[in-house]
């Protein structure tokens, strides 16, 4: 009998691992499951020109057939089941349970089933509260986007600050709470924070720090509509719309009662396997693993270069199992990596300025970011992180290749 693999998660960690398995020679059956009835698309553009590029009548159809990726033809015989999450599993036994119903024989798993967007608590009201994950989310948005809407955006990490960028950009006026003391605080640290907070400042956002959202107030006339966001210190911000960007929850409820690591995603090793099944990897924003450029724990990283990285060495691992090779026991070290647009600001960041101790500028000021930045972060004098604001896409590669270099840290 042909082996079956089933992919769960058909977004970019579950494309890329299907079309790397086709590429580590495995030549038997591919299942895709995806809780979206859509192929996969690039989410990166919602919080960003995706919203700020279509009218308020575009389509789930058509926005996510602009950003839907192209598959390699290596997969065209896979098999696509999409609309259904897969709900519960039997790994013992090789089998996964759809919401539709169907279970689905596997002798070989890819977890790649992502993130959801954390909400704030209270289920009421219900109107007016957004979240900006998929398609469907970022078409409810825009089609509330109307002239001078009063928004809040509650939670100033990376994807709330985009967002708040963009609806500034389309003529909303925007609020952004976030309880740490500077927005991106976990990202860029306190000084590029704050200084990231000064010049979103500067072009007409309001923001709001060290307050949490106590809760949502609906309107008089028709409690289910949200009217005004309420603070710890009680003070009201009225709103005509809510974007909750407060983090998120790993989709790891179906992989239950099979006594795996679900803390925080799917506890892998440095081969993405998932702790002792040797038939089942992981992939993309869900997989937690150590990675030795940085250290031996075990962490998930939410950049959009790591599906690609982790579906790669996830489909050698997986593949060398199928065909009984010894599997490689090269150490995986991806730089993690990632990109955001604010305010006219183009931010990269390479490695991991969160686990630094001391961050300093390299280059530029900090009260200049339009005249372009480096701030470098490092870990006990190892140069972990860098950030470059405004800077030219032909520097990166100087700044990406001093981060965390080879040989490894441990
Ligand atoms: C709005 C936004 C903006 C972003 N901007 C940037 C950026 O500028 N730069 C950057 O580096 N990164 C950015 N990212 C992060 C990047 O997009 C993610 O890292 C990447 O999408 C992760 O891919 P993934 O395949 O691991 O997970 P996901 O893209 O989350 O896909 C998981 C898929 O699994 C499906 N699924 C979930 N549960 C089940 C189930 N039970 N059964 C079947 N299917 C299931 C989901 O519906 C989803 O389609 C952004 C993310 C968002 C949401």
């Amino acid at each position: 009998m042909r082996p079956q693999v089933v992919v769960v998660g058909a977004s970019l960690a579950g494309l890329r691992a299907a079309e790397q398995l086709r590429a580590q020679g495995y030549a038997g059956d591919l299942t895709i499951v995806g809780a979206e009835k859509h192929k996969p698309y690039n989410r990166p553009p919602l919080s960003k020109e995706a919203l700020s590029g279509h009218g308020p009548d575009v389509t789930v159809e058509a926005l996510s057939a602009s950003l839907a990726f192209r598959p390699k033809s290596s997969i065209a015989d896979v098999r696509w089941q999409l609309g259904s999450p897969a709900v519960s599993s039997d790994l013992a036994e090789g089998l996964l349970s759809l919401a539709n119903g169907q279970v689905l024989a596997f002798d070989a798993l890819v977890v790649a089933t992502g993130l959801r967007p954390r909400r704030l608590l209270g289920d009421t009201p219900t109107r007016g509260r957004h979240v900006v994950r998929t398609v469907d989310d970022a078409v409810s948005l825009r089609a509330a986007l109307v002239p001078a809407v009063r928004a809040v955006v509650v939670g100033g990490g990376f994807i709330g600050c985009e967002v708040a960028s963009t609806l500034t950009s389309l003529g909303a006026r925007v609020t952004v709470v976030e309880p740490l003391p500077v927005p991106m605080l976990r990202g860029v640290g306190a000084e590029l924070g704050a200084a990231l907070r000064a010049h979103h400042e500067h072009t007409g956002l309001q923001v709001i720090t060290g307050q949490g959202v106590s809760r949502l107030i609906g309107a008089t006339e028709d409690a289910e509509q949200v009217a005004a966001v309420v603070l710890d210190d009680g003070t009201e911000l009225a709103a005509d719309l809510v974007i909750e960007s407060i983090g998120s929850h790993p989709n790891t409820e179906w992989l239950q009662g099979n006594g795996l690591d679900l803390t925080d995603g799917v506890l892998c090793d440095n081969q993405l396997r998932v702790e002792g099944r040797a038939e089942i990897v992981a992939a993309g924003d869900i997989a937690r693993f150590p990675n030795p450029r940085f250290d031996d724990i075990a962490r998930r990283v939410e950049h959009w270069n790591m599906p690609g990285e982790t579906a790669k060495r996830a489909a050698v691992t997986l593949a060398d199992h199928l065909s009984g090779h010894a599997t490689t026991t090269d150490p995986f070290t991806p730089l993690p990596a990632f990109w955001s647009d604010q305010f006219g600001l183009r931010l990269q960041s390479f490695g991991s300025p969160g686990l630094a101790d001391t961050a300093v500028v390299e280059h530029g000021a900090l009260d200049d970011l339009d005249g372009g930045l480096v701030m470098a972060y490092l870990r006990k004098d190892r140069l972990v992180g860098a950030v470059l604001v405004n800077v030219p896409a032909s520097e990166y590669r100087r700044y990406r290749d001093a981060v965390a270099p080879l040989p490894l840290a441990v």
